[in-house]
Formats: C-alpha cells, structure tokens, sequence
C-alpha cells in the first residue's frame, strides 16, 4: 500500500493553460485579431446546456469571441450543413464546435466531416485524426489532449513505459492510445472483447481508463505504483454504491445526502492508494476538457490567421 500517491489536480493545471491561452489571446487582440468560437447546440438536453454554457462562458473570461447556435431538435441534416458551410466561411469563426449527441434524424459522420478542419477544435474530423496519427501538427481532441498535458506538467515519464488503455472511442481511447505512442510509450490497447484484461492492466506502468463503468478497474487490477488516469464520469445515484466506493468518506455521504447523486469514475477509488499518482473524479481529467477547447480555439485562430 503506498499512502502516499500524488494527486495529479486537473484544476490547477486547467487553470495555468487557461492563463497561457489568455496570453495568446491578449497577444492576437493587440494584431487586431479576436479569436472566435461558434458552438451549435440542436435542442434541449440539460445536461449539454449546462456544458454548452460553461463553454461560452469561458470565452469570455478568456476575451474571445463566441456564439451559439440553437438548432431546433426536429433540424435536418441539410440544414445543419447549411449552418456549417456558413459557418466555414466566415472569416471571423476560428472555430466549430458541434455539441453532441445529435437527435437520430440527424447524419453526425456527415456532420463532423463537413466542418472545415482548421476549425474543427474538438479535434474529431478525420483530417485531424490522420494528421494525429501521422504525428503532425493536428487540432487533436480535447480529452485525450488534456490527459497529455496533465502527463506533461505533473513530470510524469512516458516514453519507454508501458501505457494501457481500456476504451478504444474515437474520442477518447483511440486519440490517447496514439498520443502516448507518439510520446514514446508501449501501448496496448484494450477493449470489451479483450480476453484477461486484468493481465494487462497489472503490467500498466500508465492506466488509462476510458470506459463509462463505474468503479470498473478494481484495486487487485493495478500494479502498485502505477500511474491511473480515470477519465470516466459516471454518477452514482444509490447510497450502497456510495458506501462501497467511498467508505467512510464523510465528504461524500454529505455529498449524497445533499444532492442525491456523487460523481465516480471509471477506476474504483479504493486502487488510488496503490498507485505513484492518480487523477481524481471529479478534478481530474474532466477539468481539462474546457481549458483544451480554449486552447484548440487560440491555436486554430494563430494558424488560420498566419501568427
Ligand atoms: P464509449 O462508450 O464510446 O467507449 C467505451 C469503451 O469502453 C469501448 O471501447 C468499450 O469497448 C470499452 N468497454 C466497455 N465495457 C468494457 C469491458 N467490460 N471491458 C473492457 N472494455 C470495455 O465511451 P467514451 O470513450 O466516450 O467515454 C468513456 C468514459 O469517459 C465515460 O464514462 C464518459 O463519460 C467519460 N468521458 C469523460 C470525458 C471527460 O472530459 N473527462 C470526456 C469524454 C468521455 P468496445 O469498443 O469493445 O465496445
């Protein structure tokens, strides 16, 4: 048991690229240039308003410029094409970012691959992913470029180590499984038809859990000393869960009492002590996520604006 495992705070490394970004940003407003980002949202899904919001607001905080787009729900692909090729167009749009789900009706391949990919700051359009994977300079995702950074500023060593990933996405697992072979790692890469998965991930000097499971990667499935990046979300809605996760943590039965629901990740918390360091949930990875748009819109605004 390792009682002393580093918290790798995802805050305050979000934080200290925000700073960086507003830098930048204070540098190309004095060019004249305001970096702008549009943000369409089709519909009503609460939890995406709040996210969508938090977005717009960070913007602002930042000095540059955004704007939404509310798309009603029973939008049609050619319509969102239509919003998109517009969009693209406008010179003063560094860059688009399409927040997803969309309803059923309507096309999110044709969608994504519509948007210009110098302004595509999620990183998701197949240019960019290619650009990733061919190791040039690429608008890569946000998640998994926030996962690198907190890597990067926490002093954490990459190359020559042994880097699992549970979770192949094409927004999470497979952007991090190449991002980590870029810097150097042994990655493996591992999936729900994996066979022994815990064979895997007790060999991970690195752990990357990108599942969707609550508390999936249990304590015997690490290798003490390890490196744990929880980068799942899941929210926990009943009070034996919370008590199994979290046992005897007054913070969150408070937490729970007062809310109803705690957040928990991908990896069960009772494996942080084993590890050298980890990212909690929340404040860990899903800090960065905002921070890395930013980031991606500045960056995007300096390329297509020739700085
Ligand atoms: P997806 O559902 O797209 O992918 C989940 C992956 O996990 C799949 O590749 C799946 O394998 C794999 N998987 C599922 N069950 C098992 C299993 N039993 N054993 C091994 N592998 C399994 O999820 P995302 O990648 O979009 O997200 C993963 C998690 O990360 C979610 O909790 C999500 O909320 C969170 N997330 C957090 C973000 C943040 O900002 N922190 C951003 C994005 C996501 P297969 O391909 O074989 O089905």
């Amino acid at each position: 048991m390792n009682e002393t495992a580093r918290v790798l705070n995802g805050i305050e490394i979000a934080s200290a690229i925000k700073a960086e970004v507003g830098e930048q940003v204070r540098d190309l407003r004095m060019a004249g240039i305001t970096p702008g980002l549009a943000v369409v949202l089709v519909g009503h899904v609460a939890a995406s308003e709040i996210y969508v919001r938090s977005k717009v607001k960070a913007c602002a905080e930042l000095g540059m410029h955004s704007e939404m787009h509310t798309p009603p729900e029973t939008v049609t692909t050619e319509e969102m094409l239509e919003l998109i090729s517009t969009l693209n167009q406008r010179d003063e749009i560094d860059g688009i970012l399409v927040q997803l789900p969309l309803p059923k009706q309507v096309d999110t391949r044709r969608l994504l691959e519509a948007v210009s990919p110098d302004k595509d700051v999620d990183g998701f359009h197949p240019i960019n992913a290619g650009r990733l994977q061919s190791g040039q300079p690429a608008l890569e995702p946000c998640t998994p470029a926030g996962i690198m950074e907190i890597l990067r500023r926490s002093s954490i060593p990459v190359a020559g180590k042994h880097a699992v990933v549970v979770g192949r996405s094409d927004i999470v697992g497979k952007p991090i499984a190449m991002m980590l072979l870029n810097a150097s790692a042994t990655v493996t890469v591992c999936h729900s038809k994996t066979v022994d998965l815990p064979h895997y991930t007790r060999d991970a000097d690195l752990l990357v859990a990108a599942i969707g499971r609550p508390g999936f990667v249990t304590p015997e499935m690490v290798k003490p000393g390890a490196t744990l990046i929880d980068v799942g979300i899941n929210r926990l809605t009943e009070k034996a869960d919370v008590d199994r996760f979290f046992p005897g943590d007054a913070t969150r039965a408070k937490q729970f009492a007062d809310r109803g629901s705690t957040l928990v990740g991908d990896i069960d918390p009772g494996a942080f002590a084993r590890s050298g360091a980890y990212t909690p949930v929340p404040g860990g990875v899903g800090a960065l996520t905002i921070a890395m748009l930013m980031h991606n819109t500045a960056k995007a605004a300096r390329a297509r604006r020739g700085r």
